[in-house]
């Protein structure tokens, strides 16, 4: 079962019983648009407590919200009753949720394209907020009036970007001034939130122009101050020539690339990005221009091949030299790419050929001298002087005569 049949058998479910429902939202949205739905969301005049009653399996996390998840087979749909929110002191949290009817539902949505719905059963589109002539014009319109809607909730001012940036849309004239003139109020969200939008922007292929439009609108000045307008064109440069799917973390170095490691990722402290994220991003920023030197030994290039990111990094220095129009780099890493290509099917991370308790056994002794010989004989190892443990041994034995005599 998809999740649009479980969505849709939820609805007729609760048809059958004499309620109103319907498919709601960002689903509608992108059905009309021809786009494949993340999810399938319900909405109904049902109260929880009888969507509860209705079907045997539910989860009952967001009740408080109006919101029950119905679990089929593999499915999880989010049937949320009909509600009003009123009061947003917070900027974000509804201080409470009033049940209510479909149009009142459909005005709390944030964009006239989010706020239409469809009955499955009978093939209608519900649309009370101007949806679908927005989705013609392409338009990312608030509902109602946009300074109101933004300061209801300031997440808002990055979701409108997120789905101009995603859909292709422009956004509104008035909504897009209201985003101006609000956007330094965006930090009043949290970090992890902004992050997750941010994120959104980024790694879609549209990010250069969501990015500009993060510019433009002040939001990305408000979470990342006083970026030079050098960076920032850079940034734009390096986001348009990045290729199509890319993780945050490569859009975010194209987006510091301006920035040293140290001062891009001062810049992330609000994201609270995790460890993980920060770690690839670092590795990005910290390894530029480390792949231009046509000189660079095997061994070491074996190493920065055996490490995650590394095609990551390419992709980062390819669209950086790209940008700059730098003819010379982009060759030098064709030429790199080439050699690459050489190694196929050789292992850039071999078992070393002999463990320490190995190089023991040879006489050496424990401690730093120990890992040194250890790391030399793994770089010769790749270098592919050496490729049986005899020929390491014989090299491992002459390393330690060597340093005996230099050390006495
Ligand atoms: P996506 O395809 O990215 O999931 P979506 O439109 O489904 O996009 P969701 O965040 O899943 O977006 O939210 C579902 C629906 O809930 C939206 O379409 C919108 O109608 C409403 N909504 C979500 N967040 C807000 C918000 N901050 N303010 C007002 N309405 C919202
Ligand atoms: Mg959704």
């Amino acid at each position: 079962m998809t999740n649009r049949q479980a969505a849709v058998q939820i609805v007729r479910c609760l048809q059958e019983h004499g309620f109103e429902a319907l498919l709601a939202g960002g689903c509608v949205r992108d059905m009309l648009l021809g786009h494949k739905p993340k999810d399938y969301d319900v909405a109904t005049n049902a109260k929880p407590k009888e969507v509860v009653q209705l079907f045997p399996r539910t989860l009952t996390v967001g009740v408080k919200f109006g919101v029950v998840i119905v679990l089929m087979r593999h499915s999880q749909v989010e049937v949320a009753t009909f509600r009003s929110e009123a009061g947003y002191r917070d900027g974000r949290h509804p201080d409470e949720v009033e049940f209510t009817h479909a149009a009142e539902d459909a005005g709390r949505r944030d964009f006239t394209i989010n706020g239409m719905f469809y009955d499955p059963l009978a093939e209608q589109v519900i649309d009370y907020v101007g949806g679908q002539a927005d989705l013609d014009r392409k338009i990312v319109r608030t509902i109602g009036d946009p300074q109101e809607r933004f300061a209801e909730d300031y997440l808002r001012m990055l979701r409108a970007i997120r789905f101009s940036t995603r859909l292709g849309f422009a956004i509104e004239p008035a909504t897009f001034d209201a985003i101006r003139d609000n956007a330094a109020r965006i930090t009043r969200i949290s970090g992890e939130r902004i992050a997750i939008e941010l994120e959104a922007i980024l790694v879609d292929p549209n990010r250069q122009a969501g990015t500009s439009m993060l510019f433009e609108s002040g939001l990305a000045d408000a979470v990342f101050p006083e970026l030079p307008d050098e960076h920032r064109q850079r940034a734009l440069a390096i986001l348009g020539g990045l290729r199509r799917r890319v993780d945050f973390a490569l859009a975010l170095a194209g987006f510091f690339a301006g920035c040293q490691a140290d001062e891009a990722l001062a810049r992330c402290h609000i994201l609270k990005l995790s460890r993980r994220t920060a770690k690839h991003l670092t590795f990005l920023l910290m390894h530029r221009g480390n792949l231009l030197d046509d000189s660079m030994s095997l061994a070491r290039l074996k190493m920065l091949l055996a490490r995650p990111y590394f095609w990551d990094l390419y992709e980062l220095e390819r669209a950086t030299r790209k940008a700059e129009g730098d003819r010379q780099s982009l060759a030098a890493l064709g030429r790199l790419r080439r050699r690459i290509r050489t190694l196929r099917g050789v292992d850039v991370r071999p078992k070393p050929l002999l463990n320490g308790h190995d190089l023991i056994r040879l006489g050496a002794t424990p401690g730093p001298v120990l890992g040194q010989l250890a790391e030399e004989l793994y770089i010769a190892q790749l270098e592919g002087l050496l490729h049986t443990t005899d020929q390491a041994g014989e090299w491992a034995r002459r390393w330690l005569q060597e340093h005996a005599r230099t050390d006495s």
